[in-house]
Formats: C-alpha cells, structure tokens, sequence
C-alpha cells in the first residue's frame, strides 16, 4: 500500500519522471541492475539461470499532465497539455507547477455557471481558452516571487486514497504506475525463486506523447519476449456500453487483443491464457480501436518480438482520479510470476509463428 501511494502521488508528466525513477530505485535498488537510458527510461535487470529468453515488463513512469507556455501579463498561466485530456475533466481541477524553487499550487479556472451564456453551458469548454490560476497578481509576481517559467511541468494534484470497500483504491495516475508496482513487485517475488530466463523491469518515460521511452529502451533490453504492463479500460459503470469497454473492476487481468499500435501476438497470447488457465487466474479480454501502448514499438524491435498486453481494470483513466480493485493486482501479479517462471528457451522458441 506505501509503494502504491508512493508511485501514484509521484508527480512526473512526461519528460519529467525522475521522482517516479526514485521511487522504482527505492524498492529495487539492490534486487536488480539499474541502468538509465538518454531519456531516462529506467531499466531494471534482473537475472535468473539464463541469459536468454529475454523478457522486458514495460509500465511507464509518466503520467498525463501540463506543460507551462506562457505567463500572461495578469500572472495567468497558459499551457500545452502532454498526452490525452478530454477538457471537460480538466476545468476547476487543481495541479501544482514544479519550479526550480519548489511547487506552487494551481487550480485550472473557469467560469460559475451564474455567468455562462445558454451557449457555453452546451459546449465543451476547449483547451486553447484555459488557463491555471496560480494567485499570481502579474507576470512580475509569477516569475519572480514563485519562480515559474515556461517549461515547467504542471501536473494533477489527487491523493491516493482506499475507498469505504478497502480493496477499491483512488489514485491519480494508475495509467501507469500500476505497470511500475506490477514489475516491481514481479522482481520481488522472483528475489526468492529461480527462473529460467533473465527478466527486465523498464519504467518507460513519455509513453502518454508517442510510446518514445519504450522505443529507445527497447534497444538496451533486446527483449525475446514483450509485455506491456498497463491499465485496461473498465466500463462497469453507468452510460458505458459493453461494446465500447468491457472490463469490470474485480473480474481480473485484461489481455489485450488489439489496439491502434498492435495486433496481440497469438501465440504469446495462448500460452498466457493458459497460464491463466492453470492459476486459476480469471481473465478479460479488451480491444481498443484508438490508442496504443509500448508493446506497439517493443514488438517491432529488430526482427520483432512476440508481446502482448496485460492490464488492471481502471475506471476514469485519464483524469485526475481513477479506481482500481486490488484483487485484480493481485491477480495480475500472480499471473506474470507464473508466466516468467515458464518461459525458459523452449518455451520461448515455441511462440515461433507456424
Ligand atoms: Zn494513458
């Protein structure tokens, strides 16, 4: 429960993820190589009986936020936003802006409905109209007493929180430090029981603007084998139909089958099904016809790599809060411990395609 409120409230948009790193480094440091790549991707190394198979567990350490572009004369800030936001869930949200000098906290503004036009109360308020309320008096004030400047990361403020049903927990940023706590705590468990192929932890950095962590780590890692550790996108919840999104909070690890950026490779999906099977691990199944993850660049390393998807249920992802079940971690975990402790060459060699 710390190392998940530790890795949820750490705030690290894309480009900036080193206090996520720090995290990752707290709970790994000396139970796997570290090494960083340029971008800072984090790859954490854990070795079993063999060299080879290689597999590479990707969760990425950003999280979706905002980028400072500009103080307005007024002392307003202006920004970009990194990754995806639907812009009705920012409006009235409060952020905090990492400055050389410290943090400084934000709410982004917006307009009591006592002074909306019929109009705007029907529209979706769009980003490029938007701005963060940091109290400045002036740009002076702004820049000079709170130490902003372009540049600076902005990102949502959301304190980890159990819910009245305790297994149901309320974060910021499950998409994707559940991926991080997954290899983190698959390294752990591994501390104490052998497995037959060396295995590789990576938190990727800015995943939430292009997979781009994932695309340069993936060359340091040489993988065999890719999963990407996400969250999946539950629809247990009023006005979502089954047909858009079918994962539910409790009912266990998502496979991914498809999404803009991959086609799950069958075999690899196969035999983790059957591992599935075998654990008694119950599963779900989801398919996305927007957005990708980075097994879509993991699995076109090289020669290309057999990868699949694997995911915690979440509600509200891309938002300042989501929900995720802990027996779905649980599951998640129990999963991929049983799955690396069968992938040994033969097993490996078997997801050849026929
Ligand atoms: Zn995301």
């Amino acid at each position: 429960m710390t190392m998940l409120r530790e890795l949820t409230e750490a705030p690290g948009v894309p480009g900036f993820e080193a206090p996520v790193r720090r995290v990752i480094r707290k709970y790994l440091g000396g139970l796997a190589e570290i090494e960083q790549d340029g971008l800072g991707s984090l790859i954490c190394r854990k070795a079993g009986t063999s060299d080879r198979p290689r597999i590479m567990l990707a969760g990425h350490m950003d999280e979706i936020g905002f980028m400072v572009t500009l103080i307005t004369k007024e002392g307003f800030l202006k920004f970009q936003t990194l990754g995806g936001w639907w812009s009705q869930v920012m409006l009235a949200q409060r952020v905090v802006v990492k400055t050389r000098r410290g943090e400084v906290v934000g709410i982004v503004g917006s307009k009591p409905p006592h002074i909306l036009t019929e109009d705007e109360r029907k529209k979706v308020a769009e980003h490029k109209d938007m701005f963060i309320d940091i109290g400045a008096a002036s740009e002076a004030e702004a820049r000079e007493r709170f130490g902003v400047r372009p540049g600076d990361p902005v990102i949502p403020v959301s304190p980890f929180e159990p819910m009245a049903n305790p297994r149901l927990l309320l974060a910021k940023a499950w998409d994707c430090r559940i991926g991080c706590a997954l290899f983190i705590d698959t390294i752990k468990a591994l501390a104490d029981i052998g497995h037959p192929n060396t295995v590789y932890g990576v938190g990727t950095v800015q995943e939430e603007v292009g997979l781009r962590g994932a695309t340069t780590s993936v060359d340091l890692v040489d993988p065999d084998v890719g999963l990407a550790l996400e969250v999946g996108i539950a629809g247990d919840m009023p006005g979502v139909k089954e047909t858009e999104a079918q994962t539910k909070l409790g009912q266990g690890p998502v496979v991914l089958l498809y999404d803009s950026s991959m086609v799950a490779h069958p075999k690899l999906r196969d035999f983790v099904l059957s591992v599935a099977e075998d654990q008694k691990i119950p599963t779900q199944f989801d398919a996305m016809a927007r957005g990708g993850t980075d097994a879509g660049r993991i699995h076109i390393h090289k020669g290309g790599v057999p990868s699949l998807v694997i995911g915690v249920p979440c509600r509200y992802i891309h938002s300042h809060s989501g929900i995720i079940h802990l027996d779905d971690y649980e599951n998640t975990l129990k999963l991929l411990v049983a799955v690396i402790r069968r992938l040994d060459h033969a097993a490996a060699a078997g997801l050849r395609m026929d």
